[in-house]
């Protein structure tokens, strides 16, 4: 945040100040369980509080003003807005419009992080320093997380790269319109968070929103393998790029392909193709599905200003993101991957896409996915399916639906300490057998696979 008055506050905010007008604000507060300086504070009704109730404890913490839905009893400004969500929203996109740096927006069904994390290491190499690229902390990419993504935002930021998560329809179209990116991308579309949607065109349509936000002479992306023809009213008038891992999709030519891939154990190597000629990549993240992930970063960061040379020296770079295909080497006997930070139908082909390719044993310890509302059963079989053509060495479940995937009783656990025990032993037998072993953790977040490997680190 920039430092800014309450009265100018109210004022962009188009409502009531209560109290002195000139208190500098210089931070943003909606949670007291954090301490700010200068704070201002949004009292938000979530699902379990009522942040009006928490107002004394936020002045505690060093918030001099709030912004309330109903006048409260307190010695500090107040700025009284009809939907304090809607107001916190407000204030980032006016603070955004004000201070303008190059805005990059990513959504989709899975790779938004991946990719967020590639383009604003591409854009550091852009800046003087590290921090002149804002982007997106964790996965705070919902409707509150996005404003306050942005209402991070200094005059020191040259460029703001950030994650938009989409539960409804309607989501994208808020979060965009309050990003208002010059370069934006649906990364994929998949069956996930089904329950919201109702279907795969569902989740097309909610994700296609962010299309429509683009700024005028912005730049829309498209994954030519995850086009949907309904888009192109949503990019209008807009350039549009497009990428695609094979170069081609249903006789349609990309602007950013990889040829020559080599699919290592640590990686990838591949030739970047793009509209600025070719140049090769060492990309240090597993699995093919993380070259597609390349492409997207490099037709991003491309359309804000970046060179072949800058997005190679991005890439390479490596910010090892914990749950995410993280590898933890053990022993040279031992490889765990850590993939436990969520799971949909493609996340899961693709993490065993990735398992497959591994010259040892290789096990599959793999957790229910949530969400997936009635279509839950089928999603299951699905994976179930692939697993099964995969031929890997051993697949153990845990959860309850995912007991299809192991097709097996003995392998299929509620309890992880049981199954951690389990797999301790089966370690154990094959380091006495001098084999080399993979083990490969996912499932979705409730599911907590990271337990899993955290007891197996413990164990060796
Ligand atoms: P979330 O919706 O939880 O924010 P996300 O879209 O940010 O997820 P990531 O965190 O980047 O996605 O990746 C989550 C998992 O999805 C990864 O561990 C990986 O297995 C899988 N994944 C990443 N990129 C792709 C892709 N392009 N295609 C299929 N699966 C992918
Ligand atoms: N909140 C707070 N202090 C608390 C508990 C909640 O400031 O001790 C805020 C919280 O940050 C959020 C709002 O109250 O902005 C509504 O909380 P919610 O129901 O969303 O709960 P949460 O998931 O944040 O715990
Ligand atoms: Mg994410």
């Amino acid at each position: 945040m920039i430092k800014t008055t309450t009265s100018q506050i109210a004022e962009i905010l188009n409502t009531k100040l209560i109290g002195s007008g000139d208190t500098l604000i210089e931070n943003i507060s909606t949670d007291t369980r954090q301490a700010v300086e200068n704070g201002l504070f949004f009292a938000l009704k979530g699902e379990k509080f009522d942040a009006h109730d928490y107002v004394e404890k936020a002045i505690e913490q060093g918030c001099v003003a709030l912004v309330v839905e109903r006048e409260l009893n307190v010695s500090v400004p107040q700025i009284v807005a009809a939907d304090t969500r809607l107001a916190l929203g407000e204030l980032a996109k006016w603070l955004k419009a004000k201070l303008n740096p190059k805005t990059v927006a990513m959504t989709g069904s899975s790779g938004k992080t991946t990719v967020k994390e590639m383009v604003a290491k591409i854009l550091q190499k852009l800046t003087a320093c590290d921090d002149e690229v804002l982007y997106t902390f964790g996965n705070l990419n919902n409707e509150l997380g996005v404003p306050l993504t942005l209402l991070r935002l200094t005059e020191k930021h040259k460029f703001a790269v950030v994650e938009l998560g989409a539960n409804h329809i309607g989501e994208i179209a808020y979060t965009t319109a309050i990003a208002q990116p010059d370069a934006c991308l649906v990364n994929n579309v998949a069956a996930a968070h089904l329950e919201g949607f109702g279907s795969l065109a569902g989740v097309a349509q909610a994700k296609g929103e962010i299309y429509r936000g683009l700024k005028a002479g912005g730049t829309a992306i498209v994954n030519l393998a995850h086009y949907y023809p309904q888009w192109q009213q949503d990019i209008g008038n807009h350039d549009m790029q497009s990428f695609c891992y094979t170069g081609e999709d249903k006789d349609s030519y990309a602007d950013f392909w990889a040829e020559d891939v080599e699919l290592l154990l640590n990686g990838s190597r591949f030739t970047l193709h793009s509209p600025q000629g070719e140049i090769a990549i060492n990309l240090p993240y597993l699995g093919e599905h993380n070259i597609s992930n390349a492409l997207a970063a490099a037709s991003l960061a491309m359309a804000v200003g970046a060179d072949l040379a800058t997005i190679k020296a991005g890439l390479e770079q490596r910010s090892a993101v914990k749950g995410r295909l993280y590898p933890i080497e053990i022993n040279q006997h031992l490889l765990l991957i850590d993939d436990s930070y969520n799971a949909n139908v493609d996340s899961m082909k693709s993490a065993v896409s990735v398992l497959k390719n591994y010259p040892a044993f290789r096990i599959f310890a793999v957790g229910d996915m949530a969400e997936l509302g009635k279509e839950s059963a089928a999603c299951h079989q699905e994976v179930a399916d692939f697993v099964a053509q995969a031929g890997l060495d051993l697949v153990v479940s845990f959860g309850k639906e995912s007991a299809v995937i192991s097709q097996n009783e003995a392998y299929h656990f509620t309890d992880k300490a049981a199954m951690a025990e389990f797999l301790t032993q089966l370690i154990l037998q094959k380091k006495a057998e001098n084999q080399p072993l993979v083990l490969l953790a996912k499932g979705s977040r409730s599911q907590k696979m990271d337990e899993l490997i955290a007891m197996l680190c413990q164990a060796f």
